[in-house]
């Protein structure tokens, strides 16, 4: 049996219980059927419906958000320590069934085992690291002064939504919801409609772990309904939205009411720089591994190429070459590079962009194809002989597709890679340490790395500028977030009061 046989035939018996019963929601611990009855989740390898998923709708949300507020205070006031034990366990069990939840993720989004078995595992960091933070948090700051003792403290600020999306979806869920609740906050969840099943895997694992009932609650369903609900329920303190800039643009309306606190993870068209005084052959593996990893359905993925002129020509040639090479198919085949696109809707947009790069005069020197029409493969593409005004350098295609861009000098890269409404990620390849000091000081985005693919550190601060994000997660910066600061000021002594009307 070969090893795509073999995952074939595990992933089908982890895909009964699913078949039998449908993904319900998870309200204060619960299974629900959602009052706007289900809808279907289908496959991206072969079109197969896999599942119903309750369609959660206004109710339900309320439902899960008075669960949430129910389940808060308990959770707030459990000692530190014990939050800590509660969410190693829940790391511990996703290890234990990670093989389930990257075989289930690639089936419903696509993505493939090489890196989703990855991810899983990711997760359960997520988790086991916010949990360490739960004791080592900042969180009383004292500074006297002759008569007050000045307290800074922390607070969790009380049930928080988490919207998430289809890529990646569970290594995203953790990212989001095990700094929430480690900061000792109650979550509703409402993961992508494309990609439900894995976030059902988590409440169930969490609250098998230990997780008491309704600190997570996860509610399915589209987004201008349920995900709309959530973010403007007045029990919800806060919002932990990962999506489009677009989508993050309404949601700050709709939370605009209930003066909602937002953290914005957003799109981006992120650009990778490569000097001619750069180790070329790291450079070239770098590029490709951040375009056409993960599908290239990834918000910190550079998919804008600015290469020196004066190597072009070399390094294109030698491109061209490697993706011609990448192996497309089965997801679950180890061998496999790049699987099929999460959705029809999705797949049709990436391939949109095969017309507009030719109508707007660049040249499609690998891919540009769909290949054939069982599920949503698409060859890696690259798109040469393009400027930065074109729609192909513009706009965010979000899939396995890189434009090449080429510059001349320093200031022009700098030029090109910050005229950009977005600014998540930017990589830099230059072995002049002076020149990258000045280059990343003015390139605009929140997260840069130099001679290096993106590595993410989890204690450092990640996030975008412009239309790519507004706040910071990782480490301290997470909690700043889940978080309220409260000042309390201890009289210590007998200070002068004014007194009035004595
Ligand atoms: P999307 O914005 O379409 O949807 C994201 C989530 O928002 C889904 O759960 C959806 O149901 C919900 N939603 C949609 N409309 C809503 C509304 N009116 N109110 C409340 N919720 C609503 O994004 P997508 O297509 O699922 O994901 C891809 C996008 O996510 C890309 O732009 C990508 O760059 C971005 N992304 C960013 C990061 C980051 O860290 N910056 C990480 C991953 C993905």
């Amino acid at each position: 049996m070969t090893k795509l046989d073999e995952n074939i035939q595990k992933l089908s018996g982890f895909l009964g219980r699913f078949k039998e019963t449908g993904i319900r929601n998870r309200i204060a611990g619960e299974d629900q059927l959602g009052s706007g009855g289900v809808f279907q989740t289908v496959s991206p390898v072969d079109k197969s419906v896999i599942c119903d998923v309750a369609r959660g709708t206004e109710e339900d949300i309320n439902k899960a958000a008075e669960a949430a507020a129910d389940a808060f205070p308990a959770w707030r006031d459990m000692p530190a320590t014990e939050r800590r034990r509660i969410l190693l366990n829940v790391a511990d069990a996703i290890e234990v069934r990670a093989e389930e939840i990257s075989l289930c993720e690639c089936w419903d989004t696509g993505q493939t085992m090489r890196f989703m078995s990855k991810a899983a595992l990711r997760g359960a960091e997520n988790f086991r690291f916010f949990a360490d933070q739960v004791v080592q948090a900042r969180d009383g700051q004292h500074l006297k002064s002759p008569t007050l003792m000045n307290i800074t403290s922390r607070v969790p600020i009380g049930p928080v939504g988490v919207i998430t999306p289809w890529n990646t979806p569970f290594m995203l869920s953790t990212w989001k919801i095990a700094p929430a609740l480690a900061a000792g906050c109650t979550v509703v969840h409402k993961p992508a409609e494309d990609s439900p099943l894995t976030a059902r895997l988590l409440v169930e694992i969490a609250e098998e772990a230990g997780l008491p009932p309704g600190v997570l609650n996860t509610v399915n369903g589209y987004g201008h309904d349920a995900g709309k609900r959530l973010t403007e329920h007045p029990l919800i303190k806060a919002i932990a939205f990962v999506g489009e800039s677009r989508t993050g643009s309404i949601i700050t309306k709709q939370g605009a009411d209930t003066l909602k606190r937002m953290h914005l993870e957003l799109g981006g068209k992120n650009p990778v720089i490569v000097f001619d005084d750069a180790d070329l052959d790291r450079a070239l593996d770098a590029v490709i591994f951040m375009i056409y990893s993960i599908n290239g359905e990834r918000c910190t993925s550079s998919s804008r190429l600015l290469i020196q002129d004066t190597i072009r020509e070399e390094f294109e040639a030698k491109l061209i070459a490697r993706v011609n090479n990448i192996k497309v198919g089965h997801p679950l085949d180890p061998a496999t590079e790049i699987g099929p696109l999460v959705s029809n809707e999705h797949y049709e947009k990436v391939c949109s962009y095969f017309d507009k790069a030719t109508e707007d005069g660049a040249t499609i020197a690998a891919g540009g194809e769909k290949i054939g029409d069982e599920g949503f493969f698409i060859r890696p593409t690259l798109f040469t002989n393009a400027n930065n005004q074109m729609r192909i350098a513009r706009e965010e295609i979000f899939g396995p597709v890189l434009t090449s861009i080429p510059f001349s000098t320093e200031e022009e890269a700098l030029q090109i890679a910050n005229d950009t409404p977005y600014g998540l990620t930017g990589y830099v390849w230059t072995n002049d340490l002076t020149r990258a000091l000045r280059f990343t000081d003015k390139l605009e985005a929140g997260m840069i790395w130099v001679n290096s693919e993106n590595v993410r550190h989890l204690p450092t601060p990640f996030g975008g500028v412009k239309a790519s994000g507004i706040g910071r997660d990782g480490g301290d910066y997470s909690f700043e977030f889940y978080m309220e600061q409260k000042h309390i000021g201890f009289a210590t002594g007998q200070h002068k009061i004014m007194r009035l009307g004595a």
